[in-house]
Parts: structure tokens; sequence; C-alpha cells
């Protein structure tokens, strides 16, 4: 049962987070994002590395905690009272996520695939303020709602084969 609760918190979490972090810290068409100014300090960063995770205004750090007691509060309505050490795993694995999400993480390690393709979105996003790729944990809230970035822009499709011969280029300019 502990592993559906966890992932159900972290989904849970990431859906309220899309759409703060998408109405509250980014513009939308039409009108400025009221706390852009809170986020703007975390988007100094164009190309971050995996601290900036953290590298945050602490009135942001209060709103994502906020939202992930709010979860948690709001899920007790369906699975009743939460074990603690549990609520304390779920902490640890966002927090984590989030890390890697700030880490150009190699293809052939750990998960590599998945890990690797989170955190270049992630770094699209730090690449353009007004970017997309708004969630954290998953792709599947910006899938949903049309703001996949590969770089090129919110909602703007590019095939697979474009995108990995985008990577296998940027290989090649690494190890030149
Ligand atoms: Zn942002
Ligand atoms: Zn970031």
């Amino acid at each position: 049962m502990y592993p559906v609760q966890i992932v159900t918190i972290l989904m849970v979490y990431d859906f309220f987070y899309y759409w703060a972090h998408r109405v509250l810290f980014h513009d939308t068409p039409g009108r400025i994002g009221p706390l852009k100014w809170v986020h703007a300090t975390h988007h100094r960063q164009l190309n971050p590395c995996r601290m900036d995770s953290g590298y945050l205004n602490p009135i942001e750090t209060a709103i994502g905690l906020g939202l992930y007691v709010f979860t948690i509060a709001l899920l007790t309505l369906v699975f009743g009272r939460f074990h603690v050490g549990m609520i304390v795993v779920t902490w640890v694995a966002f927090q984590q996520i989030n890390l890697h999400n700030h880490d150009l993480w190699d293809r052939e390690r750990f998960a590599g695939g998945y890990i690797a393709t989170m955190a270049e979105m992630h770094h699209h996003h730090h690449a353009r303020f007004t970017g997309g790729n708004f969630a954290t944990i998953t792709l599947l809230y910006d899938w949903m709602f049309g703001t996949l970035d590969y770089g090129k822009g919110p909602g703007v499709k590019v095939s697979r084969e474009e995108r990995i011969a985008k990577k296998s280029q940027a290989a090649v300019a690494s190890e030149a």
C-alpha cells in the first residue's frame, strides 16, 4: 500500500505544482505571472546544475512546502492517516527527483533514459523564462495541457527522430 500512497502523493502534488508554477510564476498569454519576481531567483540560472534545485526565494520554498502539506491533508480524505515514515520517504523521493531535474544526467547511468529526458526538459525550462515544462515529477501534465517544450517553445511538436538527432549532436560536441 505504501508505494501506491507515495506515487499518489507525488502525482497529486505535481498537479498542484504544475498549475501554481504556470499561473503564479510564469506569464500566460495576456497576463504577467503575479509572483514572477519570486520565481526569478530560481531562473537566474539559465543552465543549472543539481544544487540549483534549492536556489529559491524563501517565498517559493514556503509555497512548495505548503502545496505538499495541502496535498497530504487532502489525500487523508482518501487514505485515512498516513504513516509518518512514508511522508518522510515521499519527501526525500521528491527532493531527489528535483535534484536530478537540474542535473544533466548521463543516459548510460541508472534509469538514464527517463531521468535524462526529465533533466533535458527542465533545462529547456530554465533556458527561457517563458518556456513550458512546468511540472517537476513527470511530463504527464505538460503533455495533457499542451505545454511540453523541446526547446522550440511550449506546444511546438518536435519529432522523435529530430530529438534523438539533437541529442547525438550534443554528445559529439561534448566529446570533441
Ligand atoms: Zn519556472
Ligand atoms: Zn529549476
